[in-house]
C-alpha cells in the first residue's frame, strides 16, 4: 500500500447566516478536537450524509469508537441552509423537466425513498417532532402557461412510473397559499418536509446518545496514511484510525479527488420576518405549505409556522462557483431577484421585510451521478448529492457505512457500479459554459422565477 500525505486545499466558507438554525434556540457549542487520539472510524462532515453514516456505523458496531469531525457548527453548513424538501421522485436539476430517463428515474425514486425511510425511522426512534420532519407531500406550483405545460409533462412521467399525484386548479392553489399567483399545482404525497436545522440538530444529538463523538469547528486540514493507518489532522489535533468516510459533498475536490468532475453551484434563500397577525390575515391560506417550482430553475416557496413564528421563504437563482464561495455581489443580486419574486406572488405583503439572506453550496455532476465507494484502501466517500442531499445524502451515508463494514445489497451494488461524474471542460470554458446555461435556463423560466 502506498503512503499518502495530502493537504486539504480549501475549507468551507459560508455566505450569510444559516437562517433555519438562527430560528432555533442557541445551541451549546461542542468541543473542538484539540488532542491526538485514536478511533475505529472517522467520518468527515456532519451533514445528512455524515450523520447517517455515523448512525449506521453505531448500529452495526456497538463497541467501536466513532468520531465525526465538522469544520463548522452542526447545521451551519448546507444542512441548515437548504429548503427542507426530502423529495422521493425524480428531481434532476440539470434537466429542463426534472426527469432523466425511465431507468434512472426509477432508481432515483427507490434511492430517495430509502433515504426518507431512514430519516423517518430516526424520527420514530429518537422522538423527533412533526416540525423537524413530517411526511406531508409537496406541490409543483405553476405561475405561467409554460409552468402548466411543465406540470403536464411531469404528470405524464409520473403516470409512466405508476406514481400517484393530484392536480390542483387556481382556486385550490389560492386556498392553500393565499395568493392568486399560482394557476396550477401538481401534488406529490411522498415528500417529507423538514425544518432542516432542527432535524439535523436532533439527529446529531441522537447519534451522540448512541456513543458517537462529534467535534465541531474542527476542520480537517490533512489526511495521511502509512501502512494500514490513516491519520486525520485538524489545526489542533488528530485522529488515527483504520477507516475514514468522506461525507463533505463538493469539498471532496478539496481533499484531492475528482478534480474538474464536480460542479460547484451556489443557490440562495431569503426568509421574511415573523409575520404579524395583520399580515397573516392579509396573506390567508394555510399555515404550512411547500412549493417547488414547475420549472427546475424557478422559485421554491415555503410557508412555515412553528419555532421562530410564521414566515415565508423564497429560494431561487443559481450561480456556478468553482471556488465554492459566492461573492457579496452575487448574494445581493439574488436578494433583488427574491424581492421581485416575493412582490409578484404576495402583493398584499408589501410591508414585509426579509430578515435573513443567505447562499449555500450544491454539488452537481454533469451526468447526475454521485460519488460512492472506496477511493483508497480504508478511505470511503459518499459525496456529490446533485442538489437533493437531504434524501440522497441520508441514504448514501447509511449505505457507505454498510459498504465500509463489508455488507452488500442491491442499492449498494447499483451505486458502486454507477458511472463516474463526467469531466468538465477547462475552468474558463466551464465557467462561461455552465454560467451561460444557467442564465439561459433562468431567462426561459420567466415568471416561474
Ligand atoms: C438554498 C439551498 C436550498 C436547498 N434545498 C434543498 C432541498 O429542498 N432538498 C434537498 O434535498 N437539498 C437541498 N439543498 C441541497 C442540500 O442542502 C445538500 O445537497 C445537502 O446538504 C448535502 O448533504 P451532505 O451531508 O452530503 O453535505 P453537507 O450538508 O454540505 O455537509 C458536508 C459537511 O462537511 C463539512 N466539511 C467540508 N469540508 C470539511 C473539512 N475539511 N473538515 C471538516 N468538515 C468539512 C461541511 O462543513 C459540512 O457541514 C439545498 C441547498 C441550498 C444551499
Amino acid at each position: 500500500m502506498r503512503d499518502i500525505d495530502r493537504a486539504v486545499r480549501q475549507l468551507p466558507r459560508e455566505t450569510g447566516p444559516a437562517a433555519w438554525n438562527a430560528l432555533l434556540p442557541e445551541a451549546k457549542p461542542r468541543a473542538q478536537l484539540n488532542e491526538n487520539r485514536r478511533a475505529d472510524w472517522v467520518v468527515i462532515g456532519a451533514g445528512f450524509t455524515g450523520l447517517s453514516a455515523a448512525r449506521r456505523l453505531a448500529e452495526l458496531h456497538t463497541a467501536d469508537d466513532i468520531v465525526v469531525l465538522d469544520a463548522l457548527g452542526v447545521a451551519e453548513g448546507a444542512a441548515g441552509r437548504n429548503s427542507g424538501f426530502m423529495i422521493d421522485l425524480p428531481h434532476v436539476l440539470t434537466s429542463g423537466d426534472y426527469s432523466s430517463n425511465e431507468g434512472n428515474d426509477r432508481f432515483d425514486t427507490r434511492l430517495n425513498r430509502a433515504g426518507i425511510e431512514y430519516a423517518m425511522s430516526a424520527k420514530h426512534e429518537f422522538g423527533m417532532s412533526d416540525e423537524a420532519i413530517a411526511l406531508t407531500g409537496k406541490i409543483n406550483g405553476a405561475v405561467t402557461a409554460r409552468g402548466v405545460a411543465n406540470n403536464d409533462h411531469y404528470a405524464a412521467l409520473l403516470t409512466t412510473l405508476n406514481e400517484p399525484f393530484e392536480r390542483y386548479d387556481s382556486s385550490a392553489m389560492r386556498q392553500i397559499t393565499g395568493t392568486n399567483s399560482y394557476v396550477d399545482g401538481l401534488f406529490n404525497p411522498g415528500t417529507a418536509m423538514i425544518q432542516p436545522a432542527m432535524f439535523i440538530r436532533d439527529y446529531a444529538r441522537a447519534i451522540e446518545s448512541q456513543g458517537v463523538r462529534l467535534y465541531e469547528r474542527s476542520a480537517v486540514t490533512q489526511t495521511t496514511r502509512s501502512g494500514r493507518h490513516w491519520v486525520v489532522k485538524t489545526a489542533q489535533g488528530s485522529v488515527e484510525c483504520a477507516n475514514v468516510i468522506l461525507a463533505v459533498n463538493g469539498h471532496l475536490e478539496s481533499f484531492g479527488y475528482y478534480a474538474r468532475q464536480l460542479m460547484h453551484i451556489v443557490t440562495y434563500g431569503s426568509m421574511t420576518q415573523n409575520l404579524t397577525p395583520d399580515q397573516l390575515i392579509r396573506l390567508g391560506g394555510r399555515a404550512r405549505w411547500a412549493l417547488t417550482p414547475a420549472d427546475p430553475l424557478g422559485t421554491t416557496v415555503r410557508r412555515i409556522s412553528g419555532t421562530g413564528g410564521d414566515r415565508l421563504i423564497i429560494r431561487n437563482r443559481v450561480t456556478f462557483n468553482p471556488t465554492m464561495t459566492a461573492s457579496d455581489a452575487q448574494l445581493q443580486s439574488a436578494a433583488r431577484a427574491h424581492d421581485r419574486s416575493f412582490k409578484d406572488r404576495f402583493p398584499m405583503l408589501n410591508d414585509v421585510r426579509m430578515e435573513y439572506r443567505w447562499g449555500g453550496r450544491l454539488c452537481l455532476s454533469r451526468n447526475d451521478v454521485s460519488v460512492f465507494g472506496e477511493l483508497e484502501p480504508g478511505l470511503f466517500a459518499a459525496c456529490c448529492q446533485n442538489g437533493l442531499g437531504t434524501a440522497k445524502g441520508t441514504i448514501s451515508g447509511k449505505l457507505i457505512a454498510e459498504l465500509a463494514s463489508g455488507l452488500d445489497g442491491h442499492l449498494i451494488d447499483d451505486l458502486k457500479h454507477a458511472p463516474e461524474p463526467t469531466r468538465l471542460p477547462p475552468n474558463l470554458i466551464a465557467r462561461i459554459g455552465v454560467g451561460t446555461v444557467l442564465r439561459w435556463g433562468e431567462w426561459r423560466a420567466g415568471n416561474e422565477l
